[in-house]
């Protein structure tokens, strides 16, 4: 194809050239032939009898050159342009557009169509990770073509779609009603499931979708496709296809965590998160056995806003491992202060957040801020949520060992808030066993969660562990915790989460009970 082009480009070429000659008459050239030998034809050619005769000509015959060459060399180039705009525009496996053309088109679109109203769908495939898996990829690309056919056969005109990444996929739709959108996106369901009705290997493909209408502000795409994609998260879990809205609750939200990550660093510099006590008692004897380190945010316009409002938003933007930092900092600062005046300190559990796993250095950070304090590690407990054992076990268990090889405690928290696995138990290196208050609050309404909580507690200390129980808000919690010779207790018959000093206080003059 290549070689015709050239070989056309040629005869085209050849073409103007005789064209041009033939302006030369012919009786100037038989003259020449004449009045000149043929063997010395050429250089007569190039004498300057015939060059200033003919210098039009050849000026002419030259530019024509000239232009051929650079319209060539720009008609390669822009060949070549296209090409890679086709490979960077259009996605290899399925053909639907990528998320850079996406992007192009939707602006176009917007602009283009000022009276009409869109909304932006974000879908994805839920767990089409196990699918890859458990049918090979094969199955899964075969999947994605559907996916996009589907799709495809459902839009209209002045709309678009793209597969953005994986099994991601947007599209721009236009509606009158919110019901339009809803009432497609049905018929893609349906359709989908048609689909996987013919398949030889049956499978539930379920897909979650996030909605977002388009308001006449908005501008950027991506941040467009961001606000489709928050409700779609939400739309996931379920056990058939569906969607759900970008409403004013996540616009709120959304607005106070821009506020929060542009104020996180300097509050924290400005030391305004606030670190709270709340005590733990030892059963037997009803003294404060220890503590845990609980974090406020003192905002200067909001007041003393709880970790719930913050910390979830902390673990997604990574600044939780600061934080967390800052948290073990202040303790040791605090513990070093009740060694150097004499105070027998107790132990002090911090939170530690699951990313801080995957930051490799993370122990030997967590380790430089207790030397730099002088602090012995037995003084510092680890509080490792329970969800963490689903993150990667067996780098858990590397970290655990070497953890309390450095002579920190740790203790698994919320134990039985999510899939606890009883079996893991007794593979993990964990001290402590932080019972969540829904095991106590269950205990205290049925016989049967009785009878597991005796039994946790039972096999936990078989285990070597110990066990605290969260939570603890009644007498009667209190005395069935004895009873079932649970080890520790933390909950707001106790006390509350207080101000360090508050704290100091407790310990120093008094013993709980
Ligand atoms: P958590 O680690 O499970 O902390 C226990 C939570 O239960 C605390 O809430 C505490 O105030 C509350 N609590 C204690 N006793 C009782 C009680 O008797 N009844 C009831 N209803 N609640 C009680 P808080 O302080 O709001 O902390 C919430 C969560 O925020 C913590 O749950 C922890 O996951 C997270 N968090 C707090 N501080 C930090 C921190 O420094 N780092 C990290 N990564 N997370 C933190
Ligand atoms: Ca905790
Ligand atoms: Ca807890």
């Amino acid at each position: 194809m290549r070689n015709l082009q050239k070989k056309l480009m040629f005869f085209l070429f050849i073409c103007i050239i005789l064209q041009i000659i033939h302006t030369i008459p012919v009786y100037s050239l038989n003259e020449f032939y004449q009045n000149n030998s043929l063997s010395n034809f050429e250089s007569i050619m190039f004498n300057n009898q015939f060059i200033s005769k003919y210098s039009l000509q050849i000026i002419c015959i030259m530019a024509m050159i000239c232009i051929m060459l650079i319209l060539y060399i720009i008609y390669d180039k822009l060949r070549f342009r296209i090409k890679l705009q086709k490979v960077a525009y259009t996605d290899g496996l399925t053909g639907a557009s990528t998320m850079d053309k996406f992007v192009i088109d939707a602006n176009k679109i917007l602009c283009k169509n000022t009276q009409e109203k869109y909304a932006l769908l974000y879908i994805d495939i839920d767990k089409f990770k196990y699918i890859n898996d458990l049918f090979g990829y094969e199955v899964g690309n075969e999947i994605l073509r559907n996916l996009t056919k589907i799709i495809k056969n459902n839009i209209f005109e002045d709309e678009i779609f793209a597969r953005i990444s994986a099994d991601n996929f947007t599209i721009i739709m236009k509606y009158i009603e919110e019901k339009d959108i809803t009432n497609r996106l049905n018929i893609i369901f349906e359709e989908l499931d048609l689909f996987n009705n013919d398949q030889e290997e049956k499978y539930k493909l379920v897909l979650s979708c996030g909605i977002y209408f388009i308001l006449s502000e908005d501008r950027d795409i991506n941040s467009i496709i961001d606000r489709a994609n928050i409700p779609h998260k939400m739309a996931k879990g379920g056990h058939k296809s569906s969607y759900a809205f970008y409403d004013n609750k996540i616009h709120d939200q959304e607005i106070k965590e821009k506020e929060m990550e542009n104020t996180m660093f300097s509050s924290l510099e400005n030391k305004e998160f606030i670190v709270h006590l709340q005590p733990k008692i030892e059963l037997d004897t009803g003294e404060i056995q220890g503590s845990e380190a609980l974090v406020r945010w003192k905002s200067s316009n909001k007041g003393l806003i709880p970790p719930n409002e913050f910390i979830p938003f902390f673990e997604k933007n990574g600044f939780v491992i600061n934080l967390d930092l800052y948290v073990l900092e202040e303790i040791c600062i605090q513990l070093r202060k009740w060694i150097d005046a004499g105070i027998n300190p107790v132990t002090i559990s911090v939170n530690v957040s699951r990313i801080h796993l995957y930051c490799n250095n993370f122990i030997e950070t967590y380790k430089n801020i207790i030397d730099k304090y002088e602090i012995p590690a037995k003084y510092i407990e680890l509080e490792l949520t329970e969800s963490i054992i689903f993150d990667n076990f067996d780098i858990l268990i590397d970290i655990m060992n070497n953890l309390k090889k450095i002579g920190f405690l740790i203790s698994m928290d919320d134990f039985g808030s999510g899939y606890s696995s009883l079996n893991m138990l007794k593979e993990i290196p964990m001290d402590i066993l932080k019972l969540d208050q829904k095991f106590i609050m269950e205990t205290y309404n049925s016989n049967r969660s009785k009878i597991i909580v005796t039994k946790v507690v039972e096999m936990a200390k078989e285990l070597g562990m110990k066990v605290v129980s969260e939570g603890v808000e009644t007498e009667e919690q209190f005395q069935l915790l004895k009873e079932v010779k649970c080890d520790m207790a933390q909950g707001y018959l106790f006390g509350k989460p207080m101000p360090i000093e508050e704290f100091e206080k407790l310990i120093m003059y008094s013993s709980i009970k």
